[in-house]
This record gives C-alpha cells, structure tokens and sequence, in this order.
C-alpha cells in the first residue's frame, strides 16, 4: 500500500512558527512544472526496482495514496496542479478506481493541503474534478489575533466559509489542523478552538504543539528574549483538552497528534484516518518528488535538497542525499515511528536480539506506566496472567511525553 508525496514548494508568506520548506512569490511557478516531470520520469522505476531487488513485498507495490503537501500547493494555479497530477497518473501504476473523489480512502486517498484563503468554490471544484477525495486544511486557530500573529492569511470567518465550500463541493473527509502551546494562547481560547472545529464536524483533526523550528522567525524572536514559550505544563494541560474534547465528540486517537471520526462509506463503517501519513508511521515505501521532499524505499531513506532554484535547474539524479540504514536506525524507527500509534508498536516487527536488549528498559517503563503490554485479543473479559504480549504501546495519559518515553528505548550504535 506504496503512496506518494508531492512537495509543491511555494507560499504567499511564511508563517511565524514554520519550519516547512518554501519559497515566496512567483519565479519558479513555472520552471517548477517541467522540472518536476523531469524528476517523475527519473523515478518511474522507484517501486518495480525497489521490489525486484526484494526492498519491500508486492503486498507494498501497489499504489493507494497520493498526497499532495508544502509548502501550500492550493497557491500553485489548479492548470500547473492539473499537469503535475497529470503525469503522475501517467507514470506509476494506480488502482483502477483511482482519481475519483467517490471512491473509498480504503481503495484509493488522494489528498491535497489547502489554506483557507485559497478556497473558492472554482477551485473545490477543479479538485473534485482532479480525483481529491480528502482535503487537509490548516486552520491553527479560530482567534483572528492569533493568526494575525502567526501571521496566517486568513481569519476564523474565512476558514469556517472555507470549510463550508469544501462540503458544498462534495468533499465528505476534509481534515483540520490546529496548533496549541504557544504563549498566548489561554486554556479558554483553547477550549473555544476546539469548540468551534469540532462544531463543523471534520472527519479528521490534526493538532500540534508550537515548537521552535530552526530558522523560523519565531525562533529568533525567542533568540531576542521577544518570545517566550509557555511552561510545559501549561502545553501537557492544553493537550490533556484536546483529548477530552474529542474523545468526548467521539473521535478516536489514532496518533500522538491525529484523531479521525468513524463514518459510514460505500455501506461499511470506516475510521477516516490518514492513510498516507500511517504509510510513514508503518514504515511502508513511498516516494517523495519535488525540493524538500524525502522517500522511503522499505530499506533506506534518500532526500531531495531543499532548493527549488538548484531543482528547476539541475539534473535531478545530482538532486539528492540518502542514508543506508543500520539495523539498529531501523530497529529505532520501528520502535519510534510504531510507538506514535496508540496501537503501539508488534514485537514481531522487531529484531529479536535488539529486542533483548532494551527488555530490562521496558520492563521499567511498564512498571512505572509510562508503557502498556499489548495483548492479543481474547473474548474472556480478565486478562489470563500467562497471555504472552504481542507489543507495546503508550498510555493515552502519557502520549504528551512520548518523547522522551521512546527515547529512554533507543539503542545506540556503540553499545552493538
Ligand atoms: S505553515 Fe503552511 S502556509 Fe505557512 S509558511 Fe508553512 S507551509 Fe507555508
């Protein structure tokens, strides 16, 4: 279940806290087009190689996710957009429903990031018509004073008309996305945020904790002692909300920062998660195009350098960086990337004899409950006290700490 990301690296401003990879303004807009379908037809092998050289089983070979992120592909002009997709259709092997808004995320999620201030109801249209049957919009706050200092482009009236449009357009599984944590953002203003996202009733919400990204301006007016970040407890209190909140109205966590809502699709009950952000957590390959943009062939990770000037320009195979995974990156990752789930991490997808030596470790984190043993699933109500575990997982009271948590089960090279 392979997908494919599709970095669209332009913004109409940069906001305060962000750490993305994006250019402002309209020079490369156009270059970026034919550069991109330079880098596509040096990739068209990307998935056949990789599983001929038995990188990932053809369980993996197929393609269902095509995400389309940035930077803030909806500022990129829906003809540009058109011709990407394009000659992305035309390059890898898609399920056959593929790109069609109606057909299920369980068969094939294409999803593309939007800001609200790029919603018309033209352009909700141009993307049903392009096959997007998920749409990820970044709304952060329902504060207009908030975003105005984050310095968003949008107010909280645009973004609910926004989302409104996105529903009148026909798009049934739109996600939010929302950040907490910065300093002054008060528990009430917090509570009124998730109020109101949970009011419109979104499929799926994102919310992340404002960090200090390098190079973001927010980082140098924390550099000049003009920016102070709140106490940790103030962020663990504000995330403890966002779990009540939407748990309350009967979203399920499926990951330290995502939540997703059941609904009834094509007549069976389906969790809208994202499954092309799950494709990261499960370690399953995909391939990343565009400047920025990172792929996962099922055994090492390669980069795209983050120049948009150097990608239109130069010869993409000169384009990228990569990293041969040890066997201890690859145990860490599992063990970090699967204790991110709320479903935790199978200790069938870990190397036995490195498993060993963390046992000591987990047997303190369980004690101390910062893990829980995941059993296999039994119809007798009590827990038999010889049932083996089959994983562990982190508490949903701990998630906010998960950090440190996965941390504390790193192996590290010297000690091998
Ligand atoms: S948060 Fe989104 S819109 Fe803002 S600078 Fe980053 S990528 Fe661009």
């Amino acid at each position: 279940m392979s997908g494919i990301y599709l970095h669209i690296p332009f913004c109409n401003s940069k906001c305060i806290y962000c750490g993305f990879y994006s250019v402002v303004g309209q020079k490369y807009k156009e270059a970026f087009i034919p550069a991109l379908k330079r880098e596509i037809f040096g990739r068209r092998d990307f998935f056949t190689r990789n599983l001929s050289e038995g990188n990932f089983s053809s369980h993996d070979e197929k393609l269902h996710t095509l995400y389309i992120g940035g930077g803030t592909p909806s500022v990129l002009d829906i003809s540009l957009l058109k011709e990407a997709v394009g000659c992305i259709k035309d390059t890898f092997s898609f399920p056959l429903e593929a790109f069609s808004s109606a057909v299920s995320p369980d068969i094939f999620e294409f999803t593309v990031e939007v800001n609200p201030d790029d919603v018309t109801p033209e352009y909700a249209h141009e993307l049903m018509n392009l096959g997007v049957n998920r749409v990820s919009m970044g709304v952060q706050s329902f504060e207009d004073k908030h975003l105005s200092w984050m310095r968003r482009r949008h107010t909280s009236e645009q973004a609910v008309e926004a989302f409104r449009i996105l529903r009148d357009a026909g798009f049934n599984n739109i996600s939010l996305d929302l950040i907490f944590g910065y300093a002054s953002l008060t528990d009430d203003e917090w509570m009124h945020n998730l109020e109101k996202t949970v009011s419109l009733s979104p499929e799926h919400i994102s919310a992340y904790q404002m960090m200090l990204d390098e190079g973001t301006p927010l980082e140098r007016l924390e550099e000049k002692r003009s920016y102070m970040p709140p106490e940790e407890e103030i962020c663990a209190a504000q995330y403890a909300m966002l779990q009540s909140v939407l748990k309350d109205a009967g979203y399920i966590q499926y990951e330290v920062s995502n939540f997703a809502a059941k609904k009834v699709m094509d007549g069976k009950e389906t969790l809208l998660y994202s499954r092309h952000n799950s494709n990261y957590w499960n370690r399953t390959p995909y391939l990343g195009l565009g400047p920025g943009a990172h792929s996962f062939d099922g055994k090492n990770r390669e980069w795209n350098l983050p120049d948009v000037a150097e990608y239109c320009s130069s010869d993409i195979c000169d384009f990228r960086e990569g990293e041969i995974l040890s066997e201890t990156d690859e145990f860490n990752e599992t063990v970090m990337l699967g204790l991110r789930r709320t479903e935790g991490v199978e200790f069938s997808g870990l190397n036995p004899n490195l498993l060993n030596k963390i046992s000591d470790v987990i047997n303190r984190l369980v004690e101390d409950g910062s893990l829980e043993m995941v059993y296999e699933e039994s119809d007798d109500d009590v827990q038999v006290a010889s049932a083996v575990a089959k994983g562990i997982k982190i508490p949903p009271e701990k998630l906010f700490v998960s950090d440190g948590i996965i941390r504390e089960l790193f192996i590290l090279n010297f000690i091998i």
